[in-house]
């Protein structure tokens, strides 16, 4: 999976849940269409919009959204880029960074007691320092994602 995306002022929402599932996604407050097929040439990222605006355009970069509906946005571009298997996880969902793993001494005091006794595992974002680790959090994203019906598309072909 080595697609990249930019969400632009119309999709944030999205952008977040993207980075849930590890996929390298940039966020704009950008919404004039100029200035955002630039971006897209720069950056070599697709352009995911709600910005009826571009299909003017027929540009192959830009991806515009049908749905209003944040999992419905969600599978959408799963499936139109064949999204499969991606590393959960992984990326800071405030910054987009790629997460780092920290030893467990070293978050000693910077998460909550019960967290720190009940985890082995924590992660670290090298940009904002957040730390992660999987908790209830992890458990409600990924329950949404089953619910919703997107967990069943992005893992199916591993039943088989
Ligand atoms: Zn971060």
């Amino acid at each position: 999976m080595d697609k990249k995306f930019l969400c632009d002022a119309t999709c944030h929402r999205l952008a977040r849940w993207l980075r849930f599932l590890g996929i390298d996604t940039e966020v704009t407050s950008e919404y004039r269409v100029h200035p955002l097929l630039r971006m897209v040439d720069k950056s070599g990222r697709i352009l995911l919009t709600r910005n009826r605006k571009f299909v003017e355009e027929k540009n192959p970069r830009v991806y515009i959204l049908n749905s209003d509906f944040v999992f419905e946005e969600l599978k959408e571009v799963i499936e139109q880029f064949n999204i499969k298997n991606p590393s959960l996880f992984t990326r800071c969902t405030r910054c987009n960074e790629v997460l780092k793993k920290i030893d467990k001494e070293k978050v000693k005091g910077k998460v909550p007691y019960f967290t720190y006794r009940h985890f082995d595992e924590f992660k670290i974002c090298p940009r904002c320092d957040k730390i992660y680790w999987q908790g209830s959090h992890y458990e409600l994203i990924k329950k949404r994602l089953v619910k919703e019906g997107i967990w069943e598309i992005l893992f199916s072909h591993q039943k088989r």
